[in-house]
């Protein structure tokens, strides 16, 4: 099942390279600094420039939630919503479920915070599966 944010101006470009199966991040042209979610201005230069950058899809968990209250019928409990820090910068954190190899929810009781993690895109979602 996918839910999700609708699409707005900075973030459609973001979406629309998750549903081909990729993993970008904005970057200010001005100065160089990656950041996310997509955003009109730079933090750091104010810059209203940027392109778009392949994302390594590699970080480390930062924090994370184990959820055990059953919202959907077919999305089964408990699973982990984890926060990433991405290795292009420590400021850059994405959120998505914890899964195994197989999109499956994986074990929760599996995290320790600084797990290397790997992002994959399955039904439009960025999701993390451990890296090793
Ligand atoms: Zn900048």
């Amino acid at each position: 099942m996918t839910a999700r944010l609708d699409p707005d101006r900075d973030s459609a470009p973001w979406w629309e390279a998750v549903d081909r199966g990729e993993l970008l991040l904005q970057r200010c042209t001005a100065c160089g600094v990656p950041r996310f979610p997509a955003r009109a201005l730079c933090n750091r230069c104010r810059s209203r420039d940027s392109d778009w950058i392949p994302a390594r899809g590699t970080g480390a968990v930062y924090s994370w939630i184990v959820n055990h209250q059953r919202f959907m019928p077919n999305l089964p409990v408990p699973y982990a919503v984890v926060c990433v820090r991405l290795d292009e910068g420590e400021d850059i954190l994405m959120y998505g479920n914890l899964v195994d190899e197989a999109g499956n929810a994986a074990d929760p009781a599996t995290l320790v915070p600084g797990l290397r993690l790997r992002a994959v895109l399955i039904d439009g979602l960025v999701q993390w599966t451990p890296a090793e």
